[in-house]
């Protein structure tokens, strides 16, 4: 069966399947949402017990005025929980302590934290005529046009903390497009910013009672979506459109919105698209393990004024870093008390996620203690394991993205995290735009 009256499928109810589904029916495009869980959100999970909230993925989202817009368009305006002013604050870990990152070219160049050759690099950065040649990895791009002392202190904590990765092995077109483009359109990523800023702020935000509301509040407000019906494996129909196998039997869409994780499409792809699933599976997500401490104030000599701190991996410190949760966002902990949110592992030192809690434990404590000056014992402490964390754009991942975008003109879309960016803000706007473009091909 096929024919234009099929509703749009969507397979998968993360942030990104919620915002096609939701700017579809806004618009009355009839579609169906499937979720293989009893809840929405993917790796949005917000955790409560007694006063402390944990969030076990992302802990915040950037919002620029179209998300703004977008959020004010499910009512949830009122609901937003902004980030306290301390929360634009960095910290990177250099000299035995935890020293404010410069938050642009000028308190870059007038601050203490990088050396004079850093900030020659910085001023010269304009007159480096070399261009990104192809496959160029995030190191190789910053170090050419930078200072290797950059890349050690800025760039790879920050992708270590963010990405989960490894800057000597994402490759700078694919992680950070805006950058390529700037050196290409302006002969300098400095030039590039400078005449592409907007002047709007951007805010790190949450809910009061986690991010999870978000997914939480836009699947209450959506009609298509069914949960619990788990997607098994996705074939072409001879003439056109595409069959699901789930769960709960078969179904047929012309148009098909895929939104998982690429471990999740390469098997669902294995029979019909055998190529395409073996480069899915190429795509690596290195473990990250998530770790949640609360300590008295009183206990922690360190003011934790700030968003977080981030390790850069010469360093040699065991943490990827650590988010200094109650700092940012109110009632995340009791009022005498401090919430802290570890990550161990990701792409740098992939092992020690997978240590046993005893050890993992002993290893993070200890480094708190002597980071942070703490003198007393958790009050609260919990492990959680993502055994597959967050995409690495990669020359792994190269094929399949090439590949995924060759499959539109047979009716099958992915806006997923593995695809054009990984965060949720991202999600948001990769969500909006296939839904207009899917409006404007009906
Ligand atoms: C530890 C961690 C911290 C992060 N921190 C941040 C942060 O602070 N800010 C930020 O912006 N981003 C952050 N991210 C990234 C961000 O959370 C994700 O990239 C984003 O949530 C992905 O959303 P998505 O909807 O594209 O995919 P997913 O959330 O993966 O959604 C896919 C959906 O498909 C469903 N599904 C899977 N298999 C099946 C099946 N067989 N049948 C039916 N349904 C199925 C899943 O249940 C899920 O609901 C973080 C990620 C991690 C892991």
């Amino acid at each position: 069966m096929s024919g234009t009256s099929l509703p749009i499928g969507i397979l998968g109810a993360g942030l990104s399947g919620l915002t096609v589904a939701w700017s579809l029916q806004k618009s009355g495009t009839a579609y169906q949402l499937l979720e293989g869980n009893a809840e929405p959100g993917g790796y949005i999970r917000s955790v409560r017990e007694g006063e402390y909230l944990r969030e076990l993925g992302p802990n915040s989202l950037l919002i620029d005025q179209e998300v703004r817009a977008f959020l004010h368009e499910l009512d949830l305006s009122s609901q937003l929980l902004p980030a306290n002013p301390v929360g634009d604050d960095r910290y990177v870990f250099r000299n035995g302590a935890y020293r404010q990152l410069p938050s642009g070219p000028l308190s870059l160049l007038f601050g203490g934290f990088f050396g004079w050759k850093t900030k020659l690099a910085v001023l010269r950065e304009s007159r480096v005529a070399s261009r990104s040649p192809e496959g160029e990895t995030l190191a190789a791009f910053f170090a050419r046009r930078f200072s290797p002392e950059l890349v050690d202190y800025a760039l790879n904590p920050f992708v270590a903390g963010i990405y989960a990765g490894d800057p000597q092995q994402l490759l700078v077109a694919q992680t950070f497009p805006a950058l390529v483009a700037y050196e290409r359109e302006h002969g300098s990523v400095l030039k590039g910013l400078m005449k592409n800023r907007t002047g709007e702020r951007r805010q790190s935000v949450s809910f009061r009672d986690g991010l999870q509301t978000l997914p939480r509040v836009m699947a209450s407000k959506l009609d298509g979506i069914r949960f619990g019906i788990d997607v098994q494996s996705i074939h072409k129909n001879p003439d056109s459109g595409w069959r699901v196998v789930t769960s709960a039997g078969e179904l047929e869409f012309d148009k098909l919105i895929v939104t998982a994780p690429a471990f999740v499409c390469a098997g669902w792809f294995r029979e019909s698209l055998p190529a395409f699933s073996q480069v899915l599976e190429a795509i690596r997500y290195p473990p990250m393990t998530v770790v949640h401490t609360a300590f008295r104030r009183a206990d922690v000599r360190h003011p934790l004024q700030g968003f977080g701190g981030l390790n850069p991996k010469i360093e040699g410190l065991f943490a990827a870093g650590h988010l200094w949760s109650s700092s940012v966002f109110a009632a995340r902990c009791p009022p005498d008390e401090v919430l802290l949110t570890s990550f161990v592992g990701g792409s740098q030192s992939a092992n020690r996620a997978h240590l046993p809690d005893e050890a993992l434990l002993r290893q993070l404590n200890a480094e708190l203690q002597r980071v942070f000056g703490v003198t007393g014992e958790p009050t609260f402490q919990r492990i959680f394991r993502w055994e597959r964390a967050i995409p690495q754009y990669d020359a792994h991942a190269l094929p399949a993205q090439q590949q995924a975008a060759a499959l539109e003109k047979e009716g099958l879309f992915f806006c997923t995290n593995w695809l054009n960016g990984v965060s949720l803000t991202d999600a948001i706007k990769k969500g909006r735009t296939l839904a207009e473009k899917l409006q404007s091909l009906r």
